[in-house]
């Protein structure tokens, strides 16, 4: 949010002289008159996103805190003058994708803020609100014991969000966050309110999972949740080529409860090391303290991982330190919340000049070292700032229709420093279809969140079954009513 209110403040002092807005916000991104630098420009009507280059223009932007019932209400009059106006409308919570997923062009834009959440722990579940985030499941959760069962790395996210990308986080050994709903209510196209779940209205179900809100309006949503423990953890240095070994025997050990792993990122030696992490749980599991947030240790990583923008010598220093200092220094009993309980802000890069750009790709184990050989030949050669690759598990996946993981994969999370010029932006699409294309050869797939850099066969290779979920779209909302980009790029081209 913070980044916004910066380019507002740009935008005051560049002025937009020379910057007309006919046609804007389509194929090249605004610039300031006379220059290449990337401009966001911001209102009541423009909708940005975690990118800072989605500017899109909307009818109005609602934002929504209402209990059950009136927001039902509420959503179904939205749609009805949506669908009468003929113009889209489209639900987001934190807007953390970074291609307009989350915005309808020239439409009704809805921002849920709900955050009510009630435990059954008998049922180990949660029922909540779809527009609550993380950060409010943990708190309702931790002091009673609990934790959730699959979630992104980071707690700013909305919860039927994350159900609507299917996203992934690092507690193993499971599939995406879908796997994890019991059920949930949405408000379809035609008004009608549906119970979903995986043996009621499945085939809702399975499109909504990973359908980023094409399918209905979520509104509430009951999922699992397990045990908060404490962990201990266990570094692991090895040579890339024994990474996909090591990192499955991991998962396979049922002890280990959360794993992630890390690939150097100097160009000279780029992704030829391989950190492993694992935790377990410790023997001791009595008075677990509450959830901390971001420690010092976070803030401290946080400010390295800076330092490494175009200077090698801090990405080997960031290497050491997280294969050697920060082991030593904070390696030690942690609880599985206090691990989970991350906000984006603590990495945010304070560089008016920059955005961070992240990629994700999904790769089966045999195909990882074909991955690692093509990222060495993509990436370093490319003009961009690459700052970090984290690598995670991700079961396989055969209920969502847009499902990323057909066999068990590993997940390739790449953090890029993007310069907001057009000439990195170019540069930065180059490079997302070079990889995407060289992905998809081994049989593995990008993931939908992120800048819409690929192109539309690409998206068809690494989702198959793509038409049948425009095919049902449309015959669930025959007037179109429930758009963003990711249907007006993609998937309503099919
Ligand atoms: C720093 C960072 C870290 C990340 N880490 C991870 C990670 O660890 N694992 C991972 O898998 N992904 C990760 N992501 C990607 C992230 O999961 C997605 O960008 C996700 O969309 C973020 O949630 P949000 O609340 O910002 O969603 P939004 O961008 O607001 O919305 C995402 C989609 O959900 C739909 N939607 C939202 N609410 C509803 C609703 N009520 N009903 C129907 N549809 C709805 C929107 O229409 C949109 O299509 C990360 C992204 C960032 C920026």
């Amino acid at each position: 949010m913070k980044r916004f209110t910066r380019r507002a403040a740009l935008l005051g002092a560049g002025g937009l002289a020379g910057w007309g807005l006919s046609g804007l916000f389509r194929a090249d991104l605004p610039t300031y008159a006379g220059t290449d630098r990337i401009v966001a420009p911001t209102g009541d009507t423009i909708l940005n996103d975690a990118s800072g280059l989605s500017a899109t223009p909307v009818h109005k932007h609602l934002t929504l805190a209402e209990g059950d019932q009136t927001l039902i209400d509420v959503i179904r009059r939205e749609m009805a003058q949506a669908r009468a106006a003929g113009h889209p409308l489209n639900v987001g919570a934190a807007r953390h994708s970074m291609g307009g997923q989350a915005i309808p062009r020239e439409g009704t834009a809805l921002t849920f803020a709900n955050a009510g959440i009630e435990l059954d722990s008998a049922a180990q579940t949660y029922r909540a609100h779809a527009g609550a985030r993380w950060s409010d499941v943990i708190a309702a959760l931790d002091p009673a014991g609990w934790s959730p069962k699959v979630m992104q790395s980071n707690n700013d996210f909305g919860l039927a969000a994350t159900y609507s990308v299917n996203a992934h986080g690092w507690p193993v050994p499971f599939g995406p966050m879908g796997s994890t709903v019991r059920s949930l209510r949405m408000v379809l196209p035609s008004g009608d309110l549906v119970t979903c779940s995986a043996s009621e209205n499945a085939d809702l179900f399975n499109l909504g999972m990973g359908g980023y809100g094409l399918i209905g309006v979520i509104v509430d949503m009951e999922i699992e949740m397990t045990r908060n423990t404490r962990l201990v953890p266990s570094f692991e240095v090895m040579p890339t080529t024994d990474y996909a070994a090591r990192f499955k025997a991991a998962i396979q050990d049922p002890a280990v409860t959360m794993a992630y792993g890390r690939l150097n990122v100097e160009r000279e030696t780029f992704f030829q090391n391989a950190l492993l992490v694992t935790y377990r749980e410790t023997e001791d599991q009595s008075d677990l303290p509450a959830a901390a947030g971001s420690g010092w240790m976070a803030h401290a990583a946080s400010r390295i991982y800076r330092a490494q923008l175009g200077n090698e010598t801090f990405k080997a220093f960031r290497w050491w330190n997280e294969t050697t200092l920060g082991p030593a220094l904070g390696g030690g009993e942690v609880t599985r919340n206090s691990l989970i309980n991350e906000p984006v802000v603590t990495l945010d890069d304070r560089n008016p000049d920059r955005t961070d750009i992240l990629h994700e790709y999904f790769v089966g184990f045999d195909a990882f070292d074909s991955f690692v050989e093509a990222c060495q030949q993509v990436i370093p050669a490319s003009y961009q700032e690459f700052l970090n690759v984290t690598l995670r598990y991700v079961a396989q996946d055969d209920q969502a229709v847009l499902s990323f993981a057909q066999v068990p994969r590993i997940a390739a999370v790449m953090s890029f420093s993007q310069e907001l010029t057009q000439r990195a932006e170019a540069d930065h699409k180059r490079l997302t279809r070079a990889l995407i294309d060289r992905v998809v050869e081994i049989g593995g797939a990008y993931y939908l969140p992120y800048r819409p850099h690929a192109r539309l066969d690409q998206l068809t290779r690494a989702y198959p079954s793509a038409s049948a979920f425009a095919q049902a779209k449309r015959a669930l909302d025959p007037n179109l009513v429930l758009r963003n980009n990711l249907w007006d790029q993609y998937l309503g081209q099919l």
